[in-house]
C-alpha cells in the first residue's frame, strides 16, 4: 500500500492524515528521520512556515527532507507548506529558510490583514466541479518557473488572478488549506500521482 507520511511537528496533522485515508492510502505522521525513510511521499501542512522552518532543524529533519526532495519523493504542500516548498519567498522574517524544489516565487501573507481569512470556489481544470477553498494568512505564487503547472488561481474579488495552486512534476503546493473542508479530491490528485510513479 502507498505510504503517505505528513509532517507532524505543526499544523493540521489529523485532518491531513483522515483526508489520505479516505482516499485509500496509509497516512503516518514523520517527526523523526527515521520516520520520513519510510514514507513514499509527504505532505507539509499549514502553520507558520518560520515556526516549520525552526522546527524541522529541532528535530533533524531539515536536511533529510530537503535530501528526499532532490531524489524525487512528492511532496504536497499547503499554506505554510507551500511557503517550506518554495525555492524563493518575499515577506519572510530575517534568517526564514525554506527547504526548496519548487521553481517558484512565493508571497507570505500576501492577501493582507484585511482578508486574513476568506473562502473562494476555485477552478481546476481536473475536477468537475469548483473547489472549495479555505484560505488563513495565506500565501500566494508570484512567480512561475518555465516548468511549473499553473493549477488554479482566484477566480473574482481583489485578488483576481492570483496564482494558488501549483505543480511541478512531483510537488503539488496551495495556498488554502484542502483539509479543512471535506472535499477529499486534492490529496487524491496527489495519492494519483504518487502511485503512478
Ligand atoms: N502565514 C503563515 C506563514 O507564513 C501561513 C499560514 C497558514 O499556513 N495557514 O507561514
Amino acid at each position: 500500500m502507498t505510504v503517505i507520511g505528513v509532517f507532524a511537528l505543526q499544523g493540521n496533522v489529523r485532518e491531513h492524515a483522515a483526508m489520505l485515508t479516505q482516499v485509500g492510502v496509509e497516512a503516518r505522521p514523520v517527526r523523526r528521520p527515521a520516520e520520513l525513510e519510510q514514507v513514499d511521499a509527504l505532505v507539509l501542512p499549514g502553520g507558520e512556515s518560520t515556526t516549520m522552518d525552526k522546527l524541522a532543524r529541532a528535530f533533524e529533519l531539515f536536511e533529510p527532507l530537503q535530501k528526499r526532495i532532490a531524489d524525487g519523493m512528492p511532496v504536497f504542500g499547503t499554506c505554510a507548506g507551500m511557503i517550506m516548498l518554495a525555492d524563493e519567498i518575499t515577506g519572510g522574517i530575517d534568517g526564514q529558510e525554506t527547504l526548496g524544489g519548487l521553481d517558484v516565487t512565493v508571497r507570505r501573507n500576501a492577501f493582507g490583514r484585511q482578508v486574513d481569512s476568506f473562502e473562494a470556489d476555485l477552478e481546476f481544470a481536473a475536477f468537475d466541479t469548483p473547489y472549495h477553498a479555505v484560505f488563513i494568512r495565506a500565501p500566494w505564487v508570484e512567480r512561475v518557473g518555465r516548468d511549473v503547472e499553473v493549477l488554479s488561481t482566484v477566480g473574482s474579488g481583489p485578488a483576481t488572478g492570483r496564482i494558488v495552486a501549483v505543480r511541478h512534476d512531483r510537488l503539488l503546493a496551495t495556498s488554502f488549506h484542502p483539509e479543512m473542508t471535506g472535499d477529499a479530491r486534492l490529496h487524491g490528485y496527489f495519492a494519483e500521482l504518487v502511485r503512478s510513479l
